[in-house]
C-alpha cells in the first residue's frame, strides 16, 4: 500500500495531531507555544498519560534550553513527538511469518465488534494472494451471524470455511461446540494440505470467565489436533474504543497469552495514538493494522510509515 493511501486513511488522526499542532502555536512567528494545549492534544490522540507526561517533560526541557516560538517551536515539538512515538513503536514492528509451520494456525481473539471476522477474511485474502492455501474456521458459534458472515466471506474470496450446524454440540445458546469446530478445522487443513488456518472465535462478555475458559479450551484442542499449534494467538483490538480496549486486551493476554495484535478501524478515529499506549502496556508485536472494511484493507504494521502518516515526514534541519 502506498504511503499516500495510508495518509488518506489515517486522516482523522493526522488531522488531529499534525494539523492540531499547527494550531497550537500562534499565527505570528513571535507567538508563544500553548503547552497546556499541546498536552491536551496529545492526550486527545489517546497516547495516554504515562506517555504524554515524559513527552511534555522533554518538550519543556527543550524549549527552556533553547527557546523558540512560532513555527520553529511547532517543528521542534513535532520532532520530539515523532521521536518518542518511533521509540515506542519500532520494537512492536515484528512481521508474522506464516511459513514457519504448515499449516500455520492463527487463532483470532477479541471482543465482539472488534473486527475479528473481518480480519480473518482479510488475512485469508492476503495469504491466498501470496499463493497459499487458506482455510477459515467458524469457531464463533455463539453468534449464528458470525458463522454466516464468515461463510459469505469464504464464498466471496474462494476460501474453504469449516463450520458446524447450530445445535450440533454442547456450545452455549444451542450453538455448535467451538472447540470441536477448531479441531475439525485444523484436521481439515492437514488433510487438504493447507498452508494457513484462520480460526474465528467468540468474543462476548470478555469479563466473564466462561468465555476465557472456552478460549483456553479452543487453544488446547488446536494443540491436540496439531502439536505446536496454534502458532499465533492474534488479538484484534478496535482502535476507536481507545484506552478501554487495553483493559480488554489484558484479560485475553492473561487467559491465553497473546502473541500478536491487529489494531482495526484506524481509518475511523482520531485516536491513532492508542498504538503507542498498546505498545507500552502489552509489549506484544503489532502485526497488522486495519484501515477499512474491504478484504485488502489490512496492512502489515510499519512504525516509520505509521508515524509519517500521523505527523508528516521529518523536515530537513534548517537554521531557525
Ligand atoms: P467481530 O464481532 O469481532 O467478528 O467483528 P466484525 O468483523 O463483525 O466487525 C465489526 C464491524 O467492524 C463490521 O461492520 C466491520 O466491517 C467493521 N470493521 C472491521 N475492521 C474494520 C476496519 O479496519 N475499518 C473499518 N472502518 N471498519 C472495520
Amino acid at each position: 500500500m502506498k504511503l499516500s493511501t495510508l495518509i488518506e486513511r489515517l486522516q482523522k488522526s493526522r488531522g488531529w495531531l499534525s494539523d492540531g499542532l499547527g494550531r497550537m502555536v500562534g499565527r505570528t512567528p513571535e507567538a508563544p507555544v500553548d503547552l497546556a494545549a499541546v498536552e491536551a492534544l496529545l492526550l486527545g490522540a489517546d497516547l495516554g498519560v504515562s506517555i504524554v507526561d515524559p513527552m511534555m517533560e522533554s518538550v519543556r526541557a527543550s524549549l527552556d534550553r533553547a527557546p523558540v516560538r512560532g513555527e520553529a517551536a511547532r517543528e521542534r515539538i513535532r520532532e520530539l513527538v515523532r521521536g518518542a512515538l518511533l521509540d515506542r513503536l519500532r520494537p512492536c514492528q515484528v512481521a508474522l511469518d506464516v511459513s514457519a509451520a504448515k499449516p500455520f494456525v492463527i487463532v483470532l481473539l477479541g471482543v465482539n465488534g472488534s473486527g475479528k471476522t473481518t480480519t480473518a477474511a482479510k488475512l485469508a485474502e492476503r495469504y491466498r494472494g501470496e499463493g497459499r492455501r487458506v482455510i477459515l474456521g467458524a469457531a464463533d458459534t455463539f453468534r449464528a451471524a458470525a458463522v454466516e458472515q464468515l461463510q459469505i466471506w469464504g464464498a466471496r474470496l474462494g476460501v474453504d470455511v469449516i463450520a458446524h450446524p447450530a445445535g450440533s454440540g454442547s456450545g452455549s445458546k444451542g450453538g455448535a461446540d467451538p472447540a470441536a469446530v477448531a479441531f475439525d478445522t485444523v484436521q481439515a487443513a492437514i488433510a487438504r494440505g493447507a498452508d494457513v488456518v484462520c480460526l474465528d472465535t467468540a468474543g462476548r462478555l470478555h469479563t466473564k470467565s466462561n468465555l476465557m475458559e472456552e478460549l483456553k479450551k479452543v487453544v488446547r484442542v488446536v494443540g491436540k489436533a496439531l502439536p505446536g499449534a496454534p502458532h499465533e494467538r492474534l488479538l484484534v483490538l478496535d482502535a476507536t474504543v481507545g484506552q478501554n480496549g487495553l483493559a480488554q486486551a489484558k484479560h485475553f493476554h492473561e487467559a491465553v497469552g497473546v502473541t500478536g495484535l491487529v489494531v482495526t478501524k484506524l481509518d475511523g478515529t482520531a485516536k491513532g495514538g492508542i498504538l503507542a499506549a498498546i505498545a507500552r502496556d502489552l509489549k506484544v508485536p503489532i502485526r497488522f493494522i486495519g484501515i477499512g472494511e474491504s478484504a485488502d484493507d489490512l496492512i502489515e504494521f510499519n512504525a516509520e510509515q505509521f508515524v509519517e502518516a500521523l505527523l508528516g515526514s521529518p523536515r530537513q534541519a534548517r537554521p531557525d
